[in-house]
């Protein structure tokens, strides 16, 4: 995969002539074919087949974990992303430059492919006319937050009766390749945007529609063409990211090859960098911050006793996955996992379509299988985190577990600081805004009491409150409080419990932590500067405006200070604290406890289980990334 990437003269030699064999096998892109027969259009055999190379266009639907009954796979339906990332871009005359690009953008691409000019630009006018109405009728991020609102499960039969303008049996069977029953129960996501969507495709022109269906598709497969589509695609960037320069092509093979065959990579990569003793030293670090949840929780008085039981019962459940799956280094179970995808060195083009078929067959086929909660979801070598609240458990990837968030001969101050944040950062994902609404076993439910519920809203609404008052100065742009509140919420809660570790770790070694040569700084400081360079970095203008409108995360220079300036008296009790214990420390070396043990027997690690299996644990990971899972990141990459 990674050497046809790389093999710059094929692709080059090929030029559009792949992506055009198969845009005909699909009818004919509309733009490129004059004499495109609007009779023969069936837009949803086309939504189909397009679902089958693991395309969402107009509709997203999967395969997941019912949001109720987390144990069973269910079909589940919603709305689907646009061709800029935020609908306001469609709608806000401020972002007009965008659409611009945009629009640009589709012509570039059309007459590569072929197009006349003129063509293209009345073709690329009206695609661009028809997704400005698409975004009318899409929900913004902002109002979907509370999951237990913007959700409906019912049968086929009764979505077919509230949604008629789409054939969902016939899409169903299409996809699935098989006939399904009207009483099968499907989750539905947003039906104000369906009952739009029947009404927008009533009035729609075919072409029209045919071209935006195929422009998108178009748009997803230009990556896998020759180098004057990423000229294209660079131009078009440079507007949104303000990004100035092609990226090496070294990194977009990397970053392919990486998303798409996440275990082959995440072995190479573990073979090559991870260090083996970090698992352990991460479940001690995991252990320590997740007592330090409780000890904070417990003297939170806005929460009644019945709510924080069972907040503690959630909290105990909760699986941990450190590392990567132990059958990855296994070369047999590893080619097992990709026996459906075949790899022909000439043809990248073939070789993409293989994989995503391959990736939309394995999602459709999890219908009727059962949920394996101890499945390892997340690609090893990727520098993020996760909280998973349908399994109810925390994910650290080897890719994480190397500086500046963790090394084994680190200070422990910044492993605290770095790693020990991200560890208290996913455990407070599981009572967040979003979070709070799942019970121990992944199920939404109501646990929390009507007055617990009502104090969390008002905290919560601080929050908001005190975000939305942050200016980025780089994109002249308020932080969006309600969007971030999630990831606001699991900031303060991770660093608070991560300081909190830390201070109990070093009382228990008699205050003495290493220092660094150099640095006239105390553990204590040290803990926080390693927590704020992890959010140190530089952005574009029009990126930092992009991801404004559209990230779930603050700006990284408003995820450290918003926490001191909250807590500026406990700054201080911080620094009087360095000073008592600090002023003279030696450095010593700290040894990693030696892992006892094989990991041949793969385990799901609840915290009950992480207590009895420490002496000798190793943490172990079994198969496969999940479609569809909801997944909280914290997205340091
Ligand atoms: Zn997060």
């Amino acid at each position: 995969m990674w050497s046809i990437f790389s093999c710059v003269d094929i692709l080059e030699a090929r030029g559009e002539r792949p992506l055009l064999l198969l845009l005909q096998q699909l009818g004919g892109w509309p733009v490129l074919e004059p004499n495109w027969d609007s009779e023969r259009f069936d837009w949803l055999l086309l939504m189909a087949q397009l679902r089958l190379y693991n395309n969402d266009i107009l509709i997203s639907q999967w395969v997941g974990p019912d949001i109720k009954n987390s144990d069973h796979y269910i079909i589940q339906f919603d709305q689907t992303t646009l061709g800029l990332q935020s609908k306001d871009f469609f709608l806000e005359p401020e972002h007009e430059e965008f659409v611009q690009a945009y629009l640009r953008y589709i012509i570039d691409v059309a007459c590569l492919m072929g197009a006349p000019s003129e063509r293209a630009i009345s073709h690329a006018e009206e695609i661009v006319a028809f997704e400005t109405e698409l975004a009318k009728i899409t929900t913004s991020q902002e109002s979907r937050r509370d999951t237990s609102d913007s959700f409906s499960k019912l049968t086929l039969r009764e979505l077919q009766e509230k949604v008629p303008g789409i054939d969902w049996t016939r899409y169903l069977q299409l996809v699935l390749g098989r006939r399904i029953r009207p009483s099968e129960p499907v989750i539905v996501f947003d039906f104000k945007y369906f009952l739009g969507l029947s009404e927008l495709l009533e009035g729609a022109d075919t072409r029209t529609l045919a071209d935006y269906f195929l422009w998108r598709f178009v748009s997803h497969r230009a990556n896998n063409l020759d180098s004057r589509f990423e000229v294209a695609k660079q131009r078009f960037y440079r507007v949104i990211t303000g990004q100035r320069e092609v990226p090496p092509r070294w990194k977009g093979c990397v970053d392919h090859v990486n998303s798409h065959m996440g275990m082959a990579t995440g072995a190479m990569f573990v073979r090559r960098h991870f260090d083996e003793n970090s698992k352990n030293d991460t479940l001690h670090m995991t252990m320590d911050i997740m007592g330090s949840f409780e000890n904070i929780m417990e003297k939170i008085e806005w929460i009644d006793d019945a709510t924080k039981r069972l907040a503690s019962e959630k909290a105990d459940a909760m699986g941990l996955k450190i590392g990567y799956p132990s059958y990855i280094l296994r070369s047999e179970e590893l080619n097992l996992r990709y026996k459906e995808i075949t790899i022909d060195p000439k043809d990248y083009f073939g070789n993409s379509l293989n994989v995503l078929q391959c990736l939309a067959y394995s999602d459709l086929h999890k219908l009727g299988m059962p949920v394996n909660k101890t499945t390892w979801s997340a690609a090893p070598a990727f520098v993020n985190a996760y909280y998973s609240r349908n399994k109810n458990q925390i994910m650290f990837p080897a890719g994480i577990l190397q500086p500046p968030f963790y090394h084994r001969n680190f200070p422990r101050c910044l492993n605290y600081g770095g790693i020990g944040v991200v560890i208290g950062h996913e455990i407070t994902h599981a009572f967040d805004d979003m979070g709070r609404l799942f019970d121990k076993d992944g199920n939404l439910n109501g646990w929390w009491s009507d007055e617990a519920v009502e104090r969390f809203t008002e905290h919560a609404q601080c929050l908001i409150d005190q975000y939305s008052q942050y200016v980025d100065a780089e994109a002249s742009m308020q932080l969006d409080g309600t969007n971030t509140q999630g990831e606001n919420i699991a900031d303060n809660g991770g660093i608070k419990q991560a300081f909190k570790a830390y201070q109990e770790w070093l009382e228990a070694n008699q205050g003495e932590d290493e220092t660094l040569p150099g640095i006239q700084a105390t553990p204590y400081q040290l803990f926080f500067l390693n927590f704020a360079q992890v959010w140190c970095g530089t952005t574009t203008p029009q990126l930092a405006k992009t991801k404004l409108k559209t990230a779930v995360h603050s700006p990284g220079r408003f995820r450290p200070p918003q926490w001191s300036s909250s807590y500026s008296s406990s700054s201080m009790d911080i620094g009087e604290h360095a000073k008592h214990h600090f002023v003279s420390v030696e450095i010593r070396k700290r040894r990693i406890k030696k892992i006892a043990g094989e990991d041949s027997n793969p385990i799901n690690v609840s915290r009950q289980s992480w207590k009895q299996n420490l002496a000798n644990a190793l943490i172990v990971l079994s198969s496969t990334t999940e479609d569809g899972e909801i997944e909280v990141r914290i997205s340091v990459g």
